[in-house]
């Protein structure tokens, strides 16, 4: 058989917001089709009306344009394949739903909700398949004539697909390797609903992926108990030919390590689920998103791709483009990956450390302005170079850099006590002067006239230092002491110093 193009998709259904165990399988997805120089298709898989949330799909387009992450075709990207959406394919379901009842691989079931559930009662672990259907009011139970007068009358009904038992069903798993499972566990499951003449997701998901020449299909573990229904559906239609390759991909699990990570545990731990900030339209309530949180999208994605897999090196920062040829679906982990969101936290932190002071005091710059600071961008940058390795988010800056920009309003009660001594009062004003009759103020004037000041007094070096730090910055915190003079000035400096004197003793 000639080698096919690799097709791959990411096919959400939009009922809310994109979790990001979703967006870790659309990295794999991207990585996967990007690697073999194939395509990666965005479809909607919004066949259940009930579950529908207006905004969702936009919500998760807007999340992959800010990863980073580009489809080649799809929802609002076109393409050859289209329609993309489900919603807008029924008439294509109705014809492969015909043609599965014609093939007598599909029957028609009129059970209604209540005879469903007096059947449940009535046996033990009952299970609508090969044993009970003949017991059921469906196309195989009734005759012709009975199910057409039903039909004709207006009756609700569904398909159910006809699944024989005692088949060895294989799903061929990238991940997994040969998953094996016998037919009789699996019910006859429903494909198609007359009340909304619409398909269920198995039949539209088989059916698109075969329309849409998908090869592969890579998606969360929970996934995978559909599978072997998948592959018989595969089958039923005839098209074992191009039947996709499977890569169940681990689950996500809460950051101790046991259980499915859920939203609340973003809630208790503080950390969001969801790329975006997302305002739920049913219960107005608002969930934060890794990008209002402060995340690098280079840093979500570089911790997403290592929840499962890694490249098997040392080195862990990896841009998106150099992660698609070390990408390994067959590396990746059946056990679950834990998600350690102090990682992510690490990884923006890391990003800091290699972007340029200039591209983050372009961030920090808006901070700066909403406090009402009017300054250049030249001094923002100054501040970033002296402070960015110490935070792990550009909104953490400010708190830490504030002194920088504007003189201390207050001075910290506990520094005072512990920093501020009887003869503080004294050396600060001989320091000031000192500091005064400097023509240079660079730094290094500043520290070597200081010093000989210092010892030529018999001072404590340690002293005078928490002392001068207490009147610039008004607490104990800070880069080196002339770092911060030599930024303020001398007019600042000296300023500074004299208030603090006046307050202070
Ligand atoms: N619509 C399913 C979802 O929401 C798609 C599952 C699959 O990829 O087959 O994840």
């Amino acid at each position: 058989m000639a080698e096919r193009r690799v097709r791959v998709r990411f096919a959400p259904s939009p009922t809310g917001a994109l979790h990001i165990g979703g967006v870790r399988t659309a990295l794999y997805n991207y990585l996967f089709a990007r690697q073999h120089g194939g395509d990666l298709v965005f479809r909607i898989e919004d066949t259940d009306s009930n579950r529908f949330v207006p905004g969702a799909e936009e919500y998760i387009i807007e999340s992959f344009k800010w990863l980073g992450i580009k489809f080649d075709e799809g929802v609002s990207f076109g393409g050859e394949h289209g329609p993309y959406r489900q919603s807008e394919r029924r008439d294509i379901y109705k014809k492969y739903v015909q043609q599965l009842l014609d093939a007598g691989k599909a029957y028609i079931a009129f059970d209604t909700p209540e005879e469903l559930e007096a059947k449940r009662a009535e046996i033990q672990n009952f299970q609508y398949d090969a044993s009970t259907r003949m017991q059921m009011r469906n196309s195989l139970s009734m005759t012709k004539e009975e199910v057409d007068t039903l039909i004709a009358d207006g009756q609700q009904y569904v398909v159910r697909f006809k699944i024989e038992p005692g088949e060895a069903v294989h799903v061929d798993d990238l991940i997994r390797g040969d998953v094996r499972i016998m037919s009789d566990i699996l019910d006859d499951k429903v494909l198609y609903k007359s009340a909304d003449e619409l398909p269920t997701y198995h039949l539209a998901n088989i059916v698109d992926d075969h329309l849409m020449e998908i090869t592969h299909v890579i998606r969360g573990e929970e996934w995978l108990p559909s599978a072997p229904l998948h592959v018989l559906l595969y089958k039923a239609f005839g098209w074992e030919d191009t039947m996709p390759r499977f890569a169940h991909l681990p689950l996500l699990l809460k950051p101790e390590g046991k259980g499915k990570l859920s939203k609340r545990d973003g809630d208790r731990l503080g950390f969001p689920v969801f790329p975006l900030e997302w305002h739920d339209p049913k219960t107005g309530e608002v969930s934060s998103g890794y990008r209002e949180s402060g995340y690098f999208p280079e840093a979500v994605i570089n911790f997403l791709a290592f929840l499962g897999w890694n490249p098997g090196t040392e080195r862990e920062m990896y841009s998106l483009d150099e992660l698609v040829p070390l990408f390994d679906i067959s590396k990746c982990s059946k056990a679950g990956a834990r998600f350690d969101y102090q990682k992510g936290i690490w990884f923006n932190h890391e990003y800091i450390l290699q972007k340029s002071a200039d591209e983050i005091a372009a961030i920090f710059a808006a901070d700066v302005k909403a406090h009402g600071i009017d300054t250049t961008i030249e001094r923002i940058t100054k501040v970033v170079e002296m402070m960015k390795d110490r935070v792990s988010f550009v909104s953490e800056l400010w708190p830490l850099c504030s002194f920088f920009f504007e003189a201390p309003a207050s001075y910290d009660e506990k520094t005072r006590k512990k920093r501020w001594k009887d003869d503080s009062a004294q050396a600060m004003e001989e320091l000031a002067s000192l500091l005064e009759g400097l023509d240079d103020f660079s730094l290094e004037t500043q520290e070597k006239a200081v010093h000989e000041w210092i010892e030529a007094k018999g001072y404590k070096l340690g002293n005078i230092m928490n002392a001068w730090r207490l009147t610039l910055v008004g607490e104990g915190k800070g880069p080196g002491m002339f770092d911060i003079s030599a930024f303020l000035g001398k007019e600042e400096t000296v300023r500074r110093m004299r208030k603090a004197i006046e307050v202070l003793k």
